[in-house]
């Protein structure tokens, strides 16, 4: 049987970065290295850092104070950062810069007055620290039915979206929020990420020449 490669596959940069972080913190501080959230969802990666020292966690009152802390490439809310910036952490943050650029402009355009919609998954860590970047006025919608459900309070309305989405699914449901809300703000540049969607199209040529894809 043939096995085909897809082109592009693997690691991201955001996730090899991230995985570098934690490799260099082991270096430098030597073990254990605190990880909020698995750095990758891969476990031969993560038990790899386990087996080196990283410690991965998901609430912040596992971490000893004065431990070495690593924010994975999801990104974190307001609240986890103040919270360990309080708790004294020692902290490097591997959130990936392409998800770093949508905290950005959230952080920017609230100031500004808009609010939001975010079109991705209830739950991920990566949209809990977008959203979490505001206490309020950021409406979370997960399919087309959710985007009706939305009820801004005032006419500045900006759209962000999950970085790792499916491009279709999310261009389905950004046609129907500009359907309802015809004046809604849409970013410059798409916020789901070139790795994500080079992958996408690559899946997309791969797969009527194969019985099965292994991911
Ligand atoms: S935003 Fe894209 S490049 Fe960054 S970590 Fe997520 S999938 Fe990887």
């Amino acid at each position: 049987n043939d096995v085909l490669l897809a082109e592009p596959r693997g690691f991201c940069a955001g996730v090899d970065r991230a995985i570098e972080i934690v490799e260099r913190a082991l270096t430098r501080f030597g073990a254990p290295i605190y990880v909020r959230h698995e750095i990758v969802h891969n476990t031969y990666v993560v038990n790899d850092l386990k087996a080196k020292g990283a410690i991965f966690i998901e609430d912040l009152a596992e971490v000893p104070p004065g431990a070495t802390l690593v924010f994975s490439a999801h990104g974190v809310s307001r609240q986890v950062r103040d919270e360990a910036q309080q708790r004294g952490f020692q902290i490097f943050d591997a959130t990936c810069p392409l998800v770093t650029k949508v905290h950005v402009e959230v952080a920017k355009l609230a100031r500004e007055g808009f609010e939001f919609i975010m079109i991705g998954h209830k739950g991920h860590p990566e949209v809990e620290g977008t959203m979490g970047q505001l206490s309020d006025g950021i409406y979370l919608v997960e399919d087309v039915a959710d985007v009706a459900r939305v009820q801004p309070r005032g006419r500045q309305l900006a759209v962000v979206t999950q970085t790792t989405l499916s491009v279709d699914d999310a261009a389905q449901i950004l046609a129907e929020v500009k359907r309802l809300f015809p004046h809604v703000r849409e970013p410059k540049q798409q916020d789901i990420c070139y790795a994500t969607q080079n992958r996408q199209d690559a899946i997309k040529v791969m797969a009527p020449q194969v019985d099965i894809v292994i991911v």
